[in-house]
């Protein structure tokens, strides 16, 4: 039996492909091992990961000259909204913004300790 993997699209025997959540067909994860070394190692280094694969230049043209109405419509209602749009309800009370923490006061200490040296 083999799976084909999602991530470099090789067809791989099953084994190269670790258990995953029973609700799965097959079981089995949609990443071969090697790919999901890959993609942990990534995340672990707090790297950019990309899930899905990033649209081409081309779909997204294809997009815009088919949905063009579409788009301008939508464009339309966010100018029309963020026109009538209401200043913030809650805003933060006076005292909030006044008020130093300790540690603000202590990075402006260091500041003006490291401009005056
Ligand atoms: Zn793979």
């Amino acid at each position: 039996m083999t799976k084909k993997c999602n991530k470099c699209e090789k067809v791989k025997p099953r084994c190269e492909f670790s258990l995953r959540a029973l609700c799965k067909k097959d079981g089995l994860q949609n990443r071969c091992k090697a790919c999901a070394a890959v993609y942990h190692a990534t995340r672990k280094a707090g790297g950019f990961i990309t899930l899905r694969k990033p649209r081409s230049a081309e779909a997204s043209k294809r997009y815009r000259t088919k949905n063009t109405d579409k788009i301008r419509e939508y464009q339309r209602a966010y100018q029309a909204r963020k026109r009538t749009a209401k200043p913030n309800p809650n805003p933060k009370p006076d005292y909030y913004v006044r008020t130093k923490t300790k540690q603000d006061k202590h990075d402006e200490l260091y500041r003006s300790i490291l401009l005056n040296m």
